[in-house]
């Protein structure tokens, strides 16, 4: 579809000009040459992430560990404080969400308190479309049950491999179901959930939801409490630029705080007694009680420096501009790129931060890309995503990019 849009260089320019948030892209280091656009599979390093990182490594080098309670963040918080600083941008209270662990950890720590299985209401209903870790760790919990995983894990198909249908998903919240496990946003296509409807319903049937918001979390404003989401998790160097293997973060609503953890270690403690050291586990009435181990102060630090730049920019106004910056780069394709499809939701409201694009030779069209300098992502066999993070990407490299890859086809 043609959407007459402007496609001269001038018009990026000009967007460029105008864009509100467009100083923030000096706080990043840009890989030299280089149009980046994955930024939803690992952000990139800011100043101030980087200062935060020295900070802590200063205060290990003077204080020893003493740093524990005596660091400017003292360490001993740190999962609290950084869970503080990101609840207002999902929507939860600062009790409600902590800095801990991993993605994938989150989810057995989550999933294995709030399962409940019992006769008749036995099935975890997730999706074929969702990252597969997310579905290796619940065939795992199930398996730990010594239950047959294909018996009690529901699949929701995808009619075209790229778009999940909610009503669909809704249908499938039958009476055998017990809980329900979605990303935010399919990382393959970039569609975004309609998470309050699909907890509403879930809800109506008495089925547990969470989300893992990995790919919406820093980039999209969530109401995780008000729409009354159970539990979530996301990473922490996709759009929130934490860095590689950065801490992650987990979302309980408050409700689900006398539950007992079942992933239980000694940070999940009760805060102030914790170093009783008692044999007796009493875990924290708050979602500080589902941390296992140690803080990972130094994988934890850079978001206190990157967390600070996106509630200084705003998620209203990083959103407004993601939405933008997608609009203009989908409407160049389908202005100037004829053999190309776009995978990702046609209405900007259902989509995150990255476009998909389908193309039969993506294979060679991102490798040459990347000659080039343009770090985009190919997913095998025939799909290119290519991420816009408001922080740091322009218009202009929207621009180029399309002229980027319309030279390609055109050879
Ligand atoms: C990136 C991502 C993960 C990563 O998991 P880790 O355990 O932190 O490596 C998990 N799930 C989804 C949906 C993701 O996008």
């Amino acid at each position: 579809m043609k959407k007459g849009i402007d496609t001269s260089e001038e018009h990026a320019l000009k967007l460029d000009e105008k864009d509100p948030l467009s100083n923030f892209r000096d706080d990043f280091y840009i890989p030299e040459d280089t149009v980046y656009l994955n930024g939803n599979s690992l952000g990139l390093l800011s100043k101030r992430a980087e200062s935060s990182v020295l900070k802590v490594i200063d205060e290990w080098k003077e204080l020893g560990i003493t740093g524990w309670t005596e660091g400017e963040t003292p360490w001993f918080f740190m999962a609290e404080i950084l869970g503080e600083m990101i609840s207002d941008m999902v929507g939860a209270k600062p009790e409600e969400v902590v800095s801990t662990g991993t993605t994938t950890v989150n989810i057995h720590a989550l999933v294995s308190t709030l399962y409940r299985p019992h006769k008749g209401r036995d099935k975890i209903l997730a999706d074929e479309l969702n990252f597969p870790s997310d579905k290796y760790a619940l065939e795992g919990l199930l398996e730990l049950k010594g239950f047959d995983t294909d018996e009690k894990l529901k699949m929701v198909p995808s009619s075209d491999g790229y778009l999940l249908d909610e009503d669909k998903i809704v249908e499938m919240m039958t009476e055998d179901v017990v809980l329900v496990h979605l990303p935010s946003v399919l990382y393959r296509s970039g569609q975004l959930l309609d998470m309050k409807y699909l907890t509403e319903e879930a809800h109506k049937r008495d089925i547990i939801i969470g989300f893992d918001c990995s790919h919406s979390a820093g980039v999209i404003p969530h109401e995780l409490h008000g729409w009354d989401v159970d539990y979530a998790m996301w990473c922490g160097y996709k759009y929130l630029n934490g860095g590689p293997g950065s801490t992650a973060f987990l979302y309980l609503h408050e409700r689900h705080f006398e539950k007992e953890p079942k992933l239980k270690g000694w940070f999940g403690y009760e805060k102030e007694r914790q170093f009783e050291l008692s044999l007796d586990f009493v875990h924290d009435k708050s979602a500080g009680g589902w941390q296992i181990s140690s803080s990972s102060v130094l994988g934890s630090a850079p978001l206190l420096g990157s967390l600070e730049i996106i509630e200084e920019a705003g998620l209203e106004n990083i959103r407004k501009k993601s939405r933008k910056i997608n609009e203009y780069f989908i409407g160049l394709v389908s202005e100037l790129l004829d053999d190309v499809e776009i995978l990702s939701p046609e209405r900007a409201e259902d989509r995150s931060s990255h476009v998909a694009i389908k193309h039969e030779s993506a294979d060679a069209i991102s490798s040459l890309m990347r000659e080039k300098g343009f770090i985009t992502d190919y997913r095998p066999p025939n799909v290119i995503r290519l991420a816009f993070s408001p922080l740091y990407n322009t218009y202009r490299e929207a621009w180029l990019t399309v002229m980027c890859i319309r030279d390609l086809i055109d050879k």
